[in-house]
């Protein structure tokens, strides 16, 4: 069966790759298989806003997607944004085979409060289940505790719970008996 494939750009704590894989092994019925990390890509970087344009993230992701990724989740640890958006925790194609999530702004330390690995675990489960869920056609959510709910700041992803709600936890098991009757 083609794979869900994780892969570093930049340095990523390497925690982090672990609770990431988990918590996709724990909701996607895929063999999950890592890439090694691959480079920040240089285009990216504004230097104006000193942050990081994730559309080249989206990018380098499609590029380093191997024949059999049937998705592929890139993880960083710096800022991205977008033209139109101040930042994005990610970034995924609808129904699409890339997302790419950043860790930037799920620390403490980027709001001026001490490390919390805790905090920093939850959120990035969070935000790994919002992201893949959008590959996997989900769109937002209006139950503000659902993972697939939209999060413009660290508040709204606080709130929300490390599983989908009912609704969007249907849909992806119908996606997935479609995908399995299509094999
Ligand atoms: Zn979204
Ligand atoms: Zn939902």
């Amino acid at each position: 069966m083609n794979a869900l494939y994780l892969v570093a750009i930049g340095s990523v704590p390497a925690q982090a790759m672990e609770w990431i894989e988990n918590a996709a092994a724990e909701w996607y019925p895929l063999p999950i298989r890592r890439l090694p990390p691959l480079l920040i890509p240089e285009a990216a970087y504004d230097a104006r806003r000193k942050q990081y344009q994730s559309v080249e993230f989206m990018k380098a992701l499609a590029q380093a997607a191997p024949r059999d990724a049937c998705r592929i989740l890139g993880v960083t640890d710096v800022d991205l944004a977008i033209p139109m958006l101040s930042f994005l925790f990610g970034q995924a194609q609808v129904d699409g085979r890339i997302a790419v999530i950043s860790l930037c702004r799920l620390h403490q330390e980027f709001y001026g409060l001490p490390a919390d690995e805790q905090v920093l675990r939850e959120r990035t489960i969070k935000e790994v289940l919002h992201e893949l869920g959008h590959t996997f056609g989900l769109v937002h959510c209006n139950q503000p505790a659902c993972p697939m709910s939209l999060a413009t700041h660290i508040g709204l992803v606080d709130s929300k719970q490390k599983e989908y709600c009912e609704r969007c936890g249907m849909q992806l098991v119908e996606r997935f008996s479609a995908l399995e009757a299509e094999v």
